[in-house]
């Protein structure tokens, strides 16, 4: 597929691995849409990707919310004349054990990572049959094996991979082709306004430590790179990370001995009840740790999120884009933060 002139909506692209993708479709010639829920954060990244003269249209939309997300492929189509990439990238992320979990957090997991690719999906279908286009899902590794301590995130990713495979077989005779992305750890800096839950503060230290690790995690700039190739060659699907293939062939010739061993992993996580239900966002759990040493271990993540625009951070609730706006040392305590 020649990208020249195309054009690209890209779901969840004020920040991260959507701000990365969109680029690069911009940098191979496409005119690019993008969407995510904070108008403010996402006109700062429309007025960075427009500022070389690029055509970008920036909607705000809730890609769970039915109606807004019509509105966006409207407004693309309206604004560009045809649609023909899609790519479904919104996400958010919630760590801790179960009982640290309440039934809202599934909801919103589930209304963002799976009815989020279902929804612009339908309502780009029409359009995508007929320029015969291209539906690219970002799913996640916790869609083919569910790590502990991401059970909401998990079970909407493993719904979206089952929705993206499912959708190229159908979609297969009428030429529109489906790449699902199945992406392992990557450097996108969202351990920042990732929501830790329980101990945050320990919760955060194993998850940041693992995004920060070269050969665990992945450049979000390279996975951007290899997704828009992969896209353009009309591949059904796409692993990153070597770790991540590893997980799948392995989980796929022995699944309960993955799952056993993964019930070792877990013993090694930090415990606790349904008292902690609150959560914290990564960017205040960070300041609750003194080591130097941990610090300079997740310096890759940090130069992540400058390149990718996670500061100041939007997020999900009033009282924690309150917390994201304060300078780093008026940083508030885990209890200010809550997605409650
Ligand atoms: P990120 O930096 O947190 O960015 C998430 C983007 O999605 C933001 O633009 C956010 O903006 C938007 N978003 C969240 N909820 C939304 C909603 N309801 N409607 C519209 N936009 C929404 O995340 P990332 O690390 O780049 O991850 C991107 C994708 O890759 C996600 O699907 C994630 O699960 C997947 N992935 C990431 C990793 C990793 O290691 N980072 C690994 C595997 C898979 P607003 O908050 O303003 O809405």
């Amino acid at each position: 597929m020649e990208l020249t002139g195309q054009v690209a909506l890209v779901t969840g692209a004020s920040r991260g691995l959507g701000l990365a993708l969109a680029r690069e479709l911009l940098r191979r010639g496409c005119r690019v849409a993008v969407c995510a829920r904070d108008p403010e954060e996402l006109e700062r990244a429309r007025v960075e990707l427009a500022r070389d003269g690029a055509d970008v249209l920036a909607v705000p939309c809730d890609v769970s919310n039915r109606d807004q997300v019509e509105e966006l492929v409207a407004r693309t189509v309206d604004q560009f004349g045809s649609l023909d990439v899609l790519i479904t990238n919104a996400g958010v992320i919630q760590v801790g054990p179960l009982p640290t979990m309440r039934v809202e957090d599934f909801e919103d997991a589930m209304g963002v990572m799976f009815w989020g690719v279902v929804l612009p999906t339908l309502a780009a279908l029409p359009h995508l049959r007929e320029t015969r286009g291209r539906i690219v899902t970002i799913t996640s590794i916790g869609g083919k094996v569910a790590a502990p301590h991401l059970l909401p995130y998990d079970a909407a990713k493993f719904a979206a991979v089952g929705f993206s495979e499912g959708l190229a077989a159908e979609l297969a005779r009428e030429g529109v082709r489906v790449t699902t992305v199945v992406p392992g750890l990557m450097r996108t800096g969202s351990p920042l306004n990732a929501f830790f839950k329980g101990q945050e503060a320990r919760e955060f230290s194993w998850f940041t430590v693992a995004d920060s690790v070269p050969g665990l995690s992945m450049d979000a700039e390279r996975a951007a790179r290899r997704i828009v190739t992969a896209m353009q060659r009309g591949r059904t699907e796409v692993l990153l990370t070597a770790p991540a293939k590893l997980a799948v062939r392995v989980h796929g010739l022995m699944p309960a001995t993955t799952v056993r061993t993964l019930g070792l992993v877990n013993r090694l996580l930090p415990r606790a009840d349904a008292a902690d239900q609150h959560a914290v966002r990564g960017e205040a759990a960070a300041t609750a740790i003194g080591s130097p040493l941990f610090h300079r271990l997740i310096a890759t993540t940090r130069r992540a999120a400058e390149r990718l625009r996670q500061r100041p951070g939007p997020v999900a609730s009033p009282a924690a884009v309150r917390s994201a706006r304060s300078a780093p040392g008026e940083a508030t305590g885990p209890g200010d933060v809550s997605s409650s």
